[in-house]
C-alpha cells in the first residue's frame, strides 16, 4: 500500500498534524494507532477534559483520511527514497510506503522498574495511568493504596479513590519521600520510604503501590532504524521536526531539537 503521509501515534500531536497537512491540502493520508479510538495519552485515561483539545479529537475523525487504529508500527525503513513502514495490524503484519512519515508516538510514564527501586516485584504495584484504567471499569486497585503523587494522573487517582467506600487512600508526595525499597509477595505489603526533609526512614503499610516518575519516549521501535536516538531514546529533530532521515518528521513528546 502507498501513501503520500503516514502518521504513527493518534495523540493530540498527530492529530494536529493531520489537520495542518489538511489545510494544505494533502490526500492520501494513512494514520495509524495502537489504540482502537483516537486521542492519544489523556483520552486513552479518559480525562480530556480541555474543550479544545476534544475539538481537536472531534475534527480530525471527520477527515477524509485513513485511520487504522489496533495497528502498531513496528519498523521504518528506507529503501530507494521510498519510506517503508511494517505495521502489525489485527488482520496481521503490512507493510505500507510513504514518501513523508511523522512520528507523533508519545511517551509513557516511567515506572519503577525504570527508575531503579529495588525490592521484590509483587502484583499489585502499578503506574497510575493502569489504576486510572482499572476504576474507569469499576474496579479499585486495592484496599489501602499508597499513591505517591508526582503528577496529575497521580492526583486524579488520589481525588477519584478518595471517597470510596472500600478505599482507604495512603498519599505521598514525590518531592517529600525517596522511595527505598517494596516489600510483598506476591501482593505489595508495605513500601519503604527515605524522609527528604527529615532524613528518617519509614514504612508505609498498604496492600498495593501506585508509582511512577518521569517519562520514556515511545521509540522502541525506531532501535533497529536509522533514525537519530539521544540516550533516553527520544528522536533527535531539529527546528523544523526533521529527523537523520529525509521524509521523516517526529513532534510532540517522543521528539527532542537538538539540531
Ligand atoms: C504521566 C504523564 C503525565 C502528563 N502530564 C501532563 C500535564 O500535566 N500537562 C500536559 O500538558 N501534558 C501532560 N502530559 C503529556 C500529554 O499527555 C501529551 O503532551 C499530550 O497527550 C500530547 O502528546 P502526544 O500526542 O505527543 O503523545 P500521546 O498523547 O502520548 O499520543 C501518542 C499516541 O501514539 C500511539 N503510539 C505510540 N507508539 C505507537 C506505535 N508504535 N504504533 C502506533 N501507535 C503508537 C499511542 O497509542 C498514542 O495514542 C503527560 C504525559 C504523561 C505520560
Amino acid at each position: 500500500m502507498v501513501f503520500d503521509t503516514v502518521i504513527i501515534g493518534a495523540g493530540l500531536t498527530g492529530l494536529r498534524q493531520a489537520l495542518v497537512l489538511y489545510a494544505d491540502n494533502r490526500e492520501n493520508v494513512l494514520i495509524i494507532d495502537y489504540e482502537e479510538k483516537m486521542g492519544g495519552f489523556y483520552s486513552d485515561n479518559g480525562i480530556l477534559e480541555k474543550k479544545e483539545d476534544r475539538k481537536i479529537v472531534a475534527q480530525a475523525e471527520n477527515l477524509p483520511y485513513a485511520f487504522w487504529g489496533k495497528s502498531t508500527a513496528i519498523d521504518i525503513e528506507t529503501d530507494e527514497n521510498v519510506n517503508v513502514l511494517t505495521v502489525q495490524t489485527e488482520i496481521g503484519s503490512r507493510e505500507v510506503k510513504a514518501s513523508q512519515i511523522i512520528i507523533t508516538t508519545g511517551t509513557l510514564e516511567k515506572p519503577r522498574g525504570a527508575n531503579w527501586i529495588p525490592g521484590s516485584r509483587p502484583a499489585s504495584e502499578m503506574t497510575p495511568s493502569l489504576a486510572l484504567s482499572f476504576i474507569e471499569r469499576g474496579y479499585i486497585p486495592g484496599m489501602r493504596p499508597l499513591i505517591i503523587i508526582d503528577n496529575d494522573i497521580s492526583q486524579i487517582v488520589a481525588d477519584r479513590l478518595k471517597d470510596h467506600p472500600d478505599c482507604q487512600v495512603t498519599k505521598e508526595y514525590a518531592k517529600d519521600v525517596e522511595i527505598l525499597d517494596i516489600e510483598g509477595d506476591p501482593r505489595v505489603t508495605g513500601v519503604r520510604v527515605l524522609g527528604k526533609n527529615d532524613g528518617k526512614e519509614r514504612k508505609v503499610s498498604c496492600d498495593s503501590f501506585i508509582y511512577s516518575h518521569g517519562k520514556m519516549p515511545n521509540t522502541a521501535f525506531l532501535r533497529m532504524s536509522d533514525i537519530g536516538l539521544d540516550d533516553l531514546g527520544f528522536i533527535r529533530t531539529n527546528a523544523y521536526g526533521e529527523t537523520t532521515l529525509p521524509g521523516i518528521y517526529a513532534y510532540g513528546d517522543c521528539a527532542v531539537q537538538v539540531r
